[in-house]
């Protein structure tokens, strides 16, 4: 699917999450079974934030093989998450990599916050405050930080090639947790 159509796809599958449609997610015994046996082939590959109220699959109305995810808390970009990136555009042939940034997010909260972390946690809270700056508003600083996380992605060399030759598209968007709606930005 090419990354359009992908993206038409999320937007389709939103609509449905938001309007408590019956979701067409396919994770029946027979899809599973099929996708086990034949290999996956994710349309998209969403990096979100780990927030248990943002339930990725859900969101996009999305089921078995569907989506490609990578969740980490405040959505950053590490290693190990550029690395599942290169996979899935280089090994699994997904067009479109979304990250999906979130309002409420704690991981924000916390960057705001003028405390010390403790830990592992404060490698991803000081990515965050080095995305936000000065910015002391929680809002805009959510999508600072998942526009820094977009720029993490685009600086990988083989997401660049990816981009130039294949027609594979990296974009932003932010998914409010009151309204179930994701905005492209
Ligand atoms: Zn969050």
């Amino acid at each position: 699917m090419d990354a359009r159509s992908a993206k038409a796809a999320l937007i389709a599958g939103n609509l449905l999450y938001q309007e408590e449609k019956v979701s067409k997610a396919d994770t029946s015994t027979l899809r599973r079974a099929e996708t086990a046996r034949t290999g996956q082939k994710p349309f998209a590959a969403i990096v979100s934030c780990s927030d248990s109220r943002v339930p990725v699959e859900h969101i996009f109305s999305a089921g078995v093989g569907d989506l490609f995810v990578i969740r980490t808390a405040g959505n950053i970009i590490g290693v190990h998450e550029l690395g599942s990136i290169e996979y899935a555009v280089g090994y699994l042939g997904v067009k479109l990599v979304v990250i999906l940034g979130h309002n409420g997010c704690g991981a924000i909260v916390e960057a705001l916050r003028d405390r010390q972390v403790k830990g592992a946690a404060a490698v991803i809270i000081e990515e965050i405050r080095a995305a936000i700056g000065s910015e002391d508003s929680p809002e805009k600083a959510e999508v600072l930080n998942t526009w820094n996380s977009w720029r993490q992605i685009n600086r990988s060399p083989l997401v660049e090639q990816a981009v130039q030759d294949s027609g594979v598209q990296i974009l932003a968007a932010h998914y409010d947790i009151y309204s179930g709606r994701v905005e492209f930005l």
